[in-house]
């Protein structure tokens, strides 16, 4: 019968529940779980042979009982070098250091290889079994050194540290010293492997069980096991490429038909070889490849199963995306960042599957660095009003202004909206300038007495992004009667768009706008999104013909004939009209005949700072 090793047999049993959980299932081999499969099978390991010694010790040779307890502590001393090297790998400046890891391996594996040539006593009586000696003493303060090494690495290098695993290494090194402590001063209690093995399950628990990889939801890895993998691809230099599922329709489902549609979707792609699923923001999904040749192989058997229908007879037509090689970008963040950018935003593109390379990783990134610009042009006040003039034909004077806005950026330079207007839009930046801008008019008017000086109203555009904003009406009326000015002072130019999805919104901000004075125009008639239906609908007053109608009216007949039946329309419902962008003096005049109420354009004068158009009206306006 063995002694005095029940606590040995009570520390074998867990292990190897963890370790039939660990490596039956297949997991994401970042580093720290590769470290820990290793840790985990060395003290597996190591508690059998504990036990296998104690009964080498009562039965066998004195040679064979060497061995055996040799090897024991030999593993021990193995155990102790992976803690240090599982903790190490979590360390970025460390984990780098690949020579130094080649270094201590090498010392470890003198060190281990010291206790074959030291020797080792036995103690053998009824009450207990264990070994002694110089070889055991010497295991013992190795492992101490590893032990408090590891210990005081998790407080210098505390920053780089992940807090839960900092916290759970903590606790197992705490555990094994006071496990080491018991055990050399009371050497019946052969204490090292229990604390050992309960080291074990905390770092499972915590960190280690491959469950904690997935996403709940649909045993896809998770978004964090994606982050820590793309990280070590990096740092690795290792090749990969990406297909990515953007499906928006779902996240508009209801939660159980969006979950059971999201576990079918799931399925298919775990289904495609040579893949690695993760579940992305909301309802995006990323598959690994090992090269672009993998990916472009599976991509048409992704497309295939979209044809047809899922779940509930429901068919999806997500976006995708493909990165052909992580060396797109120089790192993980970078990578993320784009993955996030065009999951985000989407691409406009009419191909099946959207490639995303240097091309794509530059346009997002002059985006951040306009959306950058904004911000800060936002905080710092360089966002700047100027006015177009507006020309009267019946009055034969400058009656209004049309407000456009301007950046400056840090060096000072002018930056026109055509750069920055449509990424505030994407970001939603456009709000704040909207706001901005409207202020900064108001002020205008309430500085300058601009009936005075002719003019009756300032237009101000305004884009889809505010006009969507259930609370514009509110805000401005707020803005206006806070500058103590009239609404009838302002007009506010709206533009036909596909991208308005929420018309019913903008109709409300118009109404009650309008209700307390302000007007209305039409800006941009005549481009390709604007048609006839929308005259007709929307309650505006002014309607704003496009420079390019204007461009054609004059080398196109149809256009000629197309816009005279449409002034004569519009005039006809009481609304007044704007040509834009005229340049020439011919234009002019052609306009004019043709019975266009204003003109605005390059021929009076481009749009230009507060005090050069207060000036420009006051001397045009008193001839
Ligand atoms: P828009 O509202 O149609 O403004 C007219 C644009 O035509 C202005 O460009 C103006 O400088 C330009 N333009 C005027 N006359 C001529 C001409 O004779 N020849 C030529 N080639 N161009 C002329 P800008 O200032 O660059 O603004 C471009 C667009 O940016 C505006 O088109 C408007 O859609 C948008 N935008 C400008 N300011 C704001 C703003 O405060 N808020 C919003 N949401 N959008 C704005
Ligand atoms: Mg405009
Ligand atoms: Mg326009």
């Amino acid at each position: 019968m063995l002694r005095n090793v029940e606590v040995q047999i009570c520390a074998l049993i867990p292990m190897l529940i963890i370790c039939l959980f660990s490596y039956r299932k297949q997991s994401i081999m970042v580093k720290s779980a590769w470290i820990y499969r290793q840790l985990l099978l060395i003290t597996t390991l190591c508690i059998f042979t504990d036990i296998l010694s104690v009964a080498c010790i009562m039965k066998s040779s004195q040679a064979v009982a060497t061995f055996v307890c040799k090897l024991y502590l030999w593993l021990v001393i193995w155990t102790g070098y992976l803690s240090y090297y599982y903790l190490s790998s979590d360390i970025p400046s460390l984990r780098e250091r690949k020579n130094l890891r080649q270094g201590l391996n090498i010392v470890n594996v003198l060190l281990s290889s010291a206790v074959v040539f030291l020797p080792l006593h036995y103690h053998n009586d009824k009450n207990a079994i264990y070994s002694h000696g110089p070889a055991v003493t010497y295991t013992f303060i190795v492992s101490a050194v590893y032990i408090l090494g590891s210990l005081v690495m998790t407080k210098v290098f505390e920053k780089q540290l992940n807090p839960n695993r900092k916290r759970a290494i903590r606790i197992w090194m705490i555990l094994e010293s006071i496990g080491a402590v018991m055990q050399y001063c009371e050497r019946r209690l052969l204490f090292i492997s229990y604390t050992m093995m309960i080291g074990i399950v905390i770092l499972y628990a915590k960190l280690e069980n491959p469950d904690s990889k997935l996403d709940r939801e649909t045993n896809a890895y998770s978004f964090r096991t994606l982050r820590d993998h793309v990280k070590e691809l990096y740092e690795n230099h290792q090749h990969c490429a990406f297909i990515i599922i953007v499906e928006d329709e779902v996240r508009e489902k209801d939660a159980l038909t969006g979950e059971i549609l999201m576990l079918e979707l799931t399925k298919f792609l775990s289904s495609i070889s040579e893949k690695r699923v993760f579940r992305g923001y909301g309802n995006d999904f990323l598959m690994t490849f090992p090269n672009e040749k993998a990916a472009r192989e599976a991509l048409p058997k992704i497309q295939q199963r979209f044809v047809k229908p899922f779940a509930k007879n429901y068919l999806m037509d997500p976006k995708i995306y493909l990165i052909p090689d992580i060396s797109v970008t120089s790192n993980a963040a970078e990578l993320l960042a784009m993955y996030n950018y065009y999951s985000y935003y989407g691409i406009n593109s009419e191909s099946k599957v959207i490639v995303i390379d240097a091309a794509a990783l530059s346009y997002m990134k002059e985006y951040r660095e306009v959306q950058n610009e904004i911000i800060s042009a936002l905080a710092e006040d360089r966002i700047e009003v100027f006015y177009q003039p507006i020309y009267s034909v019946k009055e034969k004077k400058f009656v209004s202004a049309e407000a456009l806005v301007r950046m400056r950026d840090s060096s000072g330079d002018l930056v026109f909206p055509g750069t920055f207007i449509p990424v505030a839009e994407k970001s939603g930046l456009i709000e704040q300038i909207g706001d901005r801008v409207f202020e900064k008019v108001c002020k205008f008017i309430r500085d300058y007495n601009i009936e005075k000086m002719g003019l009756h109203y300032i237009e101000v555009n305004l884009s889809v992004v505010q006009c969507e904003n259930n609370s514009l009406a509110e805000r401005y009326i707020n803005i206006i009667s806070s500058y103590d000015i009239l609404p009838s002072a302002l007009n506010l130019e709206i533009t036909e768009t596909g991208q308005l999805k929420q018309k019913h919104i903008l109709m409300n901000n118009m109404t009650e706008l309008r209700k307390a004075g302000c007007s209305f125009s039409l800006d941009d008639f005549g481009t390709g999104e604007s048609n006839l239906n929308y005259i007709v609908e929307m309650p505006v007053d002014i309607v704003k013909f496009d420079r390019s109608m204007i461009l054609s009216y004059f080398d196109n007949d149809r256009t000629k004939l197309m816009m005279e039946y449409v002034i004569s329309m519009i005039k006809t419902m009481g609304m007044k009209i704007v040509a834009e962008g005229v340049e020439k003096e011919y234009q002019l005049e052609a306009l004019s005949k043709l019975g266009i109420d204003y003109i605005q354009g390059y021929y009076f004068s481009r749009p230009i700072p507060k005090n050069d158009f207060i000036s420009f009206i006051l001397e045009k306006n008193q001839q």
